[in-house]
């Protein structure tokens, strides 16, 4: 095969994007993809929850996002942008409670892919399936496939081969070592929006919720859900913390905050008006079960007196050991730096080769924007060639 053309690796939601944006101004696009079907990690994303973006308003939006690069991407192509996109493909959306935005229950998330793959078939995008990416050069790229080795001419080449999480889903992040060995910066990769695992006292509590909980970390602080689990503790105020702890050393201590609404000064004046502690916990500070287990685990001095009481439900210490394994995690931190990208998210120093999507050195919280993130910087690559 000798043909010169715009090459895409990687079949995820920002590979998939930057190949309808340049099938939309005319191009011929061929998408490779290592696996025997597209975005594999999008289905998965959609098992617990589609979050395709969320409805917050576009500045506090981008604060989510910690490098400045990105977020000026997502604020070009933000969240209405994308609920809009997913509209021409037809599928509706609707905001859930916590913001998020979803697709409305009559489309399983099979449904939205095949919506916007069908759409990507009638723009005339080609995807080359079984096609593992091994390296390339200023000319051609090259695969493995099917036993063989093949090489294809590029015009233009897009790397979008995702970061290192659920390695099953054909992120596998072996990219790494390619584009290292090319002297390309790339920051390690990190589990971000991980859980935690913590001493093994809480594990008893494995299975058990606690919601509009407070957790924070010197000055950053999120109020949402966690959930006990076998190793420690889940939950999107922890990996909004992430960002924040995974610039420390390890053991170190989040703070859970069992009661946000009320001051420790007001806890103390409840718990010192009755002798029967668990009635006040229940009846009047209103805790779940599962707080009052959570607290049940302190010693029995610290749990009887009320001034300690009082400040372990505002402040009760969970000893953090260690992040969760890459593999497990919703997404990776690090990947190639922007420093080693131009303003088109251009390879410095690799003309018409470009890179989207999370293997680019980004981080977000859960919610949406992680795939916000991804479907920006594929429209971002798609319209930097296409205009070009
Ligand atoms: C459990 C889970 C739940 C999630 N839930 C949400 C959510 O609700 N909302 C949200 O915003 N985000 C969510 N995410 C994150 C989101 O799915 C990812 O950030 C997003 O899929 C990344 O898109 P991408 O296109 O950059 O890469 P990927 O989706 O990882 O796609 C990369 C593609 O490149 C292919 N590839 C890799 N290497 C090669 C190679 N050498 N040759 C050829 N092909 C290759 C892979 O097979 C893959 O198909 C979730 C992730 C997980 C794991």
């Amino acid at each position: 095969m000798n043909e010169d053309q715009i090459i895409i690796i990687g079949a995820g939601p920002a590979g998939l994007m930057a190949a309808q944006i340049l099938a939309e101004k005319g191009l011929k696009v061929h998408v490779y993809e290592q696996n025997k079907a597209a975005a594999r990690k999008f289905l998965v994303a959609g098992n617990g929850g589609f979050n395709l973006t969320h409805s917050e308003e576009i500045e506090s939006f981008i604060q989510k996002y910690d490098a400045p690069e990105i977020q000026n991407i997502v604020r070009n192509f933000d969240n209405q942008k994308v609920i809009g996109w997913l509209s021409e493909l037809g599928i509706t959306t609707y905001v859930g409670s916590s913001g998020k935005i979803f697709p409305t229950k009559n489309f399983k998330p099979i449904q939205v892919l095949k919506a916007w793959l069908t759409h990507l078939e009638s723009l005339g995008v080609t995807i080359h399936y079984e096609h593992r990416f091994e390296d390339f050069d200023e000319s051609f790229v090259y695969f493995k496939t099917t036993g063989q080795e093949i090489k294809v001419r590029y015009s233009k080449l897009i790397l979008a081969m995702g970061g290192g999480s659920w390695k099953k889903t054909g992120s596998d992040a072996k990219w790494i070592d390619i584009l290292r060995a090319k002297n390309i910066e790339i920051n390690p990769l990190q589990s971000a929006n991980s859980g935690y695992d913590t001493d093994s006292g809480l594990h008893q509590l494995a299975g058990q919720y606690l919601k509009n909980i407070k957790v924070s970390f010197g000055e950053h602080a999120k109020v949402g859900e966690i959930v006990f689990t076998n190793y420690g503790i889940e939950g999107s105020p922890l990996y909004y913390l992430n960002r924040f702890t995974r610039k420390h050393d390890l053991p170190l201590t989040v703070y859970l905050d069992l009661k946000p609404g009320l001051s420790e000064t007001d806890i103390v004046a409840a718990l010192q008006a009755s002798h029967n502690k668990s009635s006040v916990l229940k009846k009047k500070l209103k805790l779940s079960e599962t707080a009052i287990n959570l607290l049940k685990t302190l010693d029995k001095e610290t749990y009887t007196n009320s001034e300690s009481l009082a400040h372990k439900i505002k402040y009760f210490p969970v000893e953090v050991r260690s992040l969760r394994p890459i593999d497990e995690v919703i997404s990776t931190s690090g990947g190639v730096r922007f420093s080693a990208l131009n303003s088109q998210l251009e390879l410095i120093g690799f003309p018409n080769v470009y890179c989207a999507g999370e293997m680019i050195d980004w981080e977000a919280p859960t919610g949406g924007y992680l795939l916000q993130a991804c479907f920006s910087t594929g429209f971002w690559v798609g319209n930097s060639i296409g205009n070009s």
